[in-house]
């Protein structure tokens, strides 16, 4: 999300991608910069009923997300603020309806932040002439109906991972999906908690057997406190699995807590990137 906020970033990440696109990779996006923030304000709108400031806050969200496309300066971007534009009346449709409870309804409304990256994402890759293959993650991450903090089932993952995702990997292309959205049995989308993307990341290369999972973020690196609440705080060059696990727990938002675990299982490398 951080890389992504606006258009040099994300030149600066289909640079890193194409730094390794010779290499069998999965990039995991989040939504753009504050994005999933501002559907939780559209969302809260939504339960209050206030139209007024709903639709105000909604036209600015689609309006940044067309205007990053425009500053892109990608070929024929008529298709992408097209199918941008579909996106976003979706999610008007979906802030229009009754949903069965709170949880439920955010997990149909807060996926909209990945959809809207991913369609960005990958017109730009493709018009940087990177052979880039879009994988809804709906299709890919099954979860249990535990909407807002849905817990992965492994089997049926593996199984969904492993059958569409191999085989574009084999074709050598980058294969590009949302982090932090699954899908319940039911087909119904659910989400794996805030930050969850690295998450995300996490259970693909657990799956894959990937050899490293970098993450890209804007701080320096994984710090021993929060910097803004600690000038002192350093850079921890290594840490061990369990440290991290530590750290995340205590809090180190740099990392979600459930990312460690399945890298742990099969020594996968972290790498915090900056
Ligand atoms: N976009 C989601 C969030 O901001 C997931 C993530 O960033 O990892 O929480
Ligand atoms: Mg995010």
């Amino acid at each position: 999300g951080a890389l992504l906020k606006n258009a040099d970033g994300i030149r600066r990440m289909a640079s890193l991608v194409r730094e390794f696109q010779y290499e069998p990779m999965v990039v995991v996006i989040s939504a753009i910069g504050k994005t999933t923030n501002a559907l939780e304000e559209l969302y809260r709108l939504y339960i209050l009923k206030n139209n007024e400031q709903l639709q105000e806050k909604y036209v600015q969200l689609k309006q940044q997300h067309i205007q990053l496309v425009e500053a892109l300066q990608i070929p024929a971007p008529e298709k992408t603020i097209h199918g941008l534009e579909e996106n976003f009346r979706k999610l008007w449709n979906a802030l229009n309806i009754h949903y069965k409870d709170w949880y439920y309804g955010y997990d149909q409304i807060i996926p909209f932040g990945e959809e809207f990256s991913g369609k960005i994402v990958k017109a730009y890759l493709s018009s940087q002439g990177i052979p880039v293959h879009f994988e809804d993650a709906h299709n890919l991450i099954i979860t249990d109906s535990r909407y807002t903090n849905a817990s992965v089932n492994w089997e049926m993952t593996e199984k969904s991972i492993k059958a569409r995702i191999l085989p574009v990997l084999n074709n050598r292309k980058v294969v590009l999906t949302q982090g932090f959205v699954a899908i319940d049995k039911k087909g119904i989308s659910t989400t794996l908690g805030r930050e969850g993307s690295d998450f995300t990341a996490a259970i693909l290369a657990y799956i894959l057997e990937a050899k490293e999972v970098c993450i890209w973020k804007d701080v320096p690196g994984l710090m021993n406190a929060d910097p803004r609440l600690f000038p002192e705080a350093v850079k921890l060059p290594h840490v061990s699995y369990n440290e991290a696990i530590e750290l995340a727990f205590y809090g180190a938002s740099v990392i979600h807590p459930k990312t460690i675990q399945p890298l742990k299982k099969k020594g996968i490398l972290l790498k915090v990137c900056s």
